[in-house]
């Protein structure tokens, strides 16, 4: 059971939420309701998620297939659209597609591979699994994410591939820089994506403590997960 006090908690958190996303919408001349909200549901229990379901969440955000897969099957009817964010393995590939409605973190073609036969096996033809090409905004690879150079190829590659539909890009601000000067970048990978794929407009980036700099640089989607639901232990 959800108590009160949590209900209350996370009414309070999606309210601040909204506002300051009206806020930098508006700041940065953008129609207000323009950028999505993805809602982080990491390490959080499936009664939370259940309480953003009765506050109008449609959209929430899981990187651990061990986590999100019991999470998405105890939630299975509430209509929420699963946001797969995590460094994705292979091996997990097949298990993520039969759950989630959109992988973000898509960065090599030897995933690709693996989402395209799973989806095409396990998903209807007329609901693809939606992929966004991950682009990595530091120059120490490791964390995940495609080099920008990468990127086009990735995106074609989705774009052909039997059961994933391309949606457009991905990113995570690097630690130690100015998040406007990643952003830019994003959006200028983003623009190039848009060229050859046009439809392929989503631009996910931003996050509790970024997500201004993010909608200043035309992001579509922010995902935010403390800002919401609040302190999240850090997970080694
Ligand atoms: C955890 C996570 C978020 C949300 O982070 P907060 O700082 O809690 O808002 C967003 N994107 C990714 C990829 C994450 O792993």
């Amino acid at each position: 059971m959800v108590t009160d006090q949590r209900r209350q908690e996370i009414a309070a958190g999606l309210t601040a939420v909204r506002e300051r996303i009206v806020t930098a919408e508006l700041a940065a001349g953008r129609t207000a309701g323009s950028v999505d909200l993805v809602v982080v549901t990491k390490t959080f229990p499936a009664q939370d998620v259940t309480v953003l379901v009765d506050l109008g969440i449609r959209h929430v955000g899981e990187n651990r297939d061990q986590e999100a897969e019991p999470k998405a099957v105890a939630l299975k009817g509430s209509g929420l659209v699963w946001h797969f964010i995590g460094q994705l393995q292979t091996n997990k590939a097949r298990s993520v597609a039969g759950y989630a409605d959109v992988v973000e973190s898509v960065d090599r073609l030897k995933l690709v591979g693996a989402l395209s036969r799973a989806a095409a096996d396990l998903r209807s033809p007329d609901s693809p699994l939606r992929c966004l090409v991950q682009v990595c905004l530091d120059d120490q690879p490791g964390r995940g994410g495609a080099q920008p150079a990468q990127v086009a190829e990735i995106a074609a590659a989705i774009a052909k591939a039997p059961g994933l539909t391309l949606g457009g890009v991905m990113a995570v601000a690097p630690l130690e820089a100015d998040p406007d000067v990643a952003f830019a970048r994003l959006a200028d990978v983003a623009g190039e994506v848009r060229r050859n794929h046009p439809d392929a407009d989503v631009v996910s980036a931003g996050m509790s403590g970024d997500l201004e700099a993010a909608v200043r640089n035309g992001a579509t989607q922010v995902r935010l997960g403390s800002a919401v639901l609040g302190y999240r232990p850090p997970v080694g």
